[in-house]
């Protein structure tokens, strides 16, 4: 299980992540004290599905390993390095 997590340092509030995230697990919160928005992923909406992360053109978003991975994906990470 994989969970999306926002670099706070690193996004600039452009939303793109929010537009393809269809669990809409992802929300713009705002800075206190300032009029600048950052995105915040919702741990409890979030599926781990990694469809944000690509989209983030500053790199923004980490996905993080909750635990060890399902077994079929394991699988599919060995399985394409070695090639079958
Ligand atoms: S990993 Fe998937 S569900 Fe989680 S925030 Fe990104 S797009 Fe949404
Ligand atoms: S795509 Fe990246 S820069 Fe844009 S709002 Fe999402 S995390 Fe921030």
């Amino acid at each position: 299980m994989r969970e999306a997590e926002v670099d706070p340092e690193l996004c600039d509030g452009c939303q793109d992540c929010i537009e393809e995230c269809v669990y809409d697990a992802v929300a713009l919160i705002r800075v206190a004290g300032t009029k600048r928005l950052k995105a915040r992923v919702d741990p409890d909406r979030c599926c781990g599905c990694n469809a944000c992360a690509p989209a983030c053109p500053v790199h923004g978003i980490v996905m993080n390993w909750l635990g060890r991975p399902p077994r079929e994906e394991m699988h599919a990470v060995c399985g394409s390095r070695a090639g079958y």
